[in-house]
Formats: structure tokens, C-alpha cells, sequence
């Protein structure tokens, strides 16, 4: 559902993502992790469409995102970590507005805003400006306006941040029943317990390349790690000595 070729993305001679290939198929959640820096953030604004690559091709559903832009952006609802979001307008007329910009009005538009509100108990703020939500209120409106066009895949970056544990849960199970009726997630998290508990495949980069991929099995096989936690193997991939090292130093 999602592919990537060769992506790489450099800003003068830095090279933030480097010839990244990834396969994210139907009916998969897959968690990106990585430490500060790494390039996460960077990969899915390319893959979002709104960071231009300089080499390398995204396909969204086999459409092209260079090719087919808006075929390619249509299959897909995506989460930023810093959103922008029109602080003068109501909740129900951000909704509207974004629902427009795919192409979508009228009476299934306004039956679908009511839909996601209510699941996300904002129905009490579908009237009230913007500017007067929460920042997990916030958060949760953008998270509807992702999903107002049905899209097929998600790629969200750092979905948990700002909600509280009933917003968090409620998010987990979304995104459970969205793959499991044949949608794609693809997230980035800092949360290694979340990664563990719902991705199905994990991929950890470091320094712009993707140092390992695959199920919790098949990365406990690719690092010879035993039966260890994700951030054990996490630590082990991207300087846990460092860590281990600060511990010893903190000791002294
Ligand atoms: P974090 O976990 O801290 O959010 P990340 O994995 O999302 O990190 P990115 O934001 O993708 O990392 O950044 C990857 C690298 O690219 C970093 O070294 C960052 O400094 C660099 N970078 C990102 N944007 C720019 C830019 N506009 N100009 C120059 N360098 C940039």
C-alpha cells in the first residue's frame, strides 16, 4: 500500500533520509522508530507529499505521488507532529474545510463530522472556535480531519502525544480496527511500549538509513538478541552503551 524506492532527502550536504525501501502492505501497522534526529519526520513529510525528496519514489496504493499527486494524496489521511490549524474557525468548520479540500460536501460530509466528534467526545465542541480547545482536544480534532475522506492508509507522526490515557486508548483501537479492516498504518513513536503492544512490523532508523525491519520476532533474530524487550533491542541498535555509559557515570 505503501512503497518507497530509494528515498532520500538532503538538505545541502547532510543527508537527513538515505535511500530508504520499504514496503508497508494492506492490513499492516507499522511503527518507525528512532532516535532524536534520525529522520522519521523527515520520511513522512516526503511521503505525505509535503516535503519534495531529492531521489527516490513514493507510491500510495500504486498511484505515484509524484505522478499522480492527488490520486495518491486522496488514499491518504496524514497526522503531522506539529499541526497547523485555523484557530478562528469552529471544530465542525475546520472539518468541513479539510473535507473540501478532497473534494468532498454536503449531507455526507456533515453526517461523517458528526461521526468522528462523537467518537472522539467533541460533539459538546463542534460550535465552539478552535482556539478554545484543549491541546489533546486539538490534537483529536486533527486526528478527525486525517480520517474525514475515508482514506486508506494513515501515516501519522507521534500520534500519542498531548491525549490523555482514554484518548490514547481510544487512538490504539482506531488504528487496531483500521488495519484490521484492510487499512495501512505507518507511525512514528517515541514510545517503545506502544510500538511493542500494536505494530505488526517495526523499523528503526538511525542516521537516515533503516538499520533493521521486521516483525518483534524477526528483529529479536536479526540482532541475535534473545528474548528481550523492544528497548533492549532499540538501545542495542541505535548506542544503548551511550546509555549504559551515562548510568555508570551518574554512579560515580
Ligand atoms: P525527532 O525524533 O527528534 O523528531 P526525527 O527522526 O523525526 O527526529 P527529522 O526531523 O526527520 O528527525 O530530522 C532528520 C535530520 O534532518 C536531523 O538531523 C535534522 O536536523 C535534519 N533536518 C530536518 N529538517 C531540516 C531542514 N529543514 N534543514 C536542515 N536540516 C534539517
Amino acid at each position: 500500500m505503501i512503497r518507497l524506492q530509494n528515498l532520500t532527502k538532503k538538505y545541502g550536504k547532510f543527508v537527513a533520509v538515505n535511500n530508504i525501501d520499504l514496503h508497508v502492505p494492506r492490513g499492516q501497522l507499522f511503527g518507525f522508530l528512532g532516535p532524536n534526529g534520525a529522520g522519521k519526520t523527515t520520511t513522512l513529510r516526503m511521503i505525505a507529499g509535503i516535503l519534495q525528496p531529492s531521489a527516490g519514489r513514493v507510491w500510495i496504493g500504486g498511484d505515484d505521488l509524484i505522478a499522480s499527486p492527488m490520486a495518491a494524496k486522496a488514499r491518504l489521511g496524514f497526522i503531522p507532529d506539529r499541526p497547523f490549524i485555523y484557530e478562528k474557525l469552529t471544530g465542525a468548520e475546520f472539518l468541513r474545510f479539510v473535507a473540501g479540500l478532497y473534494s468532498h460536501d454536503g449531507e455526507k460530509v456533515e453526517q461523517r463530522i458528526d461521526e468522528l466528534l462523537n467518537l472522539f467526545e467533541l460533539s459538546d465542541w463542534k460550535n465552539e472556535l478552535v482556539e478554545s480547545y484543549s491541546h489533546g482536544m486539538r490534537q483529536k480534532l486533527i486526528i478527525s480531519s486525517a480520517l474525514i475522506h475515508r482514506p486508506e492508509c494513515i501515516v501519522v507522526d507521534e500520534p500519542m502525544v498531548g491525549l490523555d490515557p482514554k484518548g490514547a486508548r481510544l487512538l490504539k483501537d482506531i488504528f487496531r480496527r483500521f488495519v484490521e479492516r484492510g487499512g495501512t498504518v505507518l507511525m512514528s513513536t517515541h514510545t517503545l511500549e506502544v510500538a511493542e503492544a500494536m505494530c505488526d512490523r517495526i523499523g528503526i532508523i538511525q542516521n537516515g538509513n533503516i538499520v533493521a525491519c521486521g516483525s518483534m520476532s524477526e528483529l529479536r533474530e536479526q540482532t541475535a538478541a534473545g528474548d528481550v524487550s523492544l528497548e533492549e533491542l532499540f538501545l542495542k541498535l541505535t548506542g544503548g552503551a551511550a546509555v549504559r555509559e551515562l548510568a555508570v557515570v551518574l554512579e560515580d
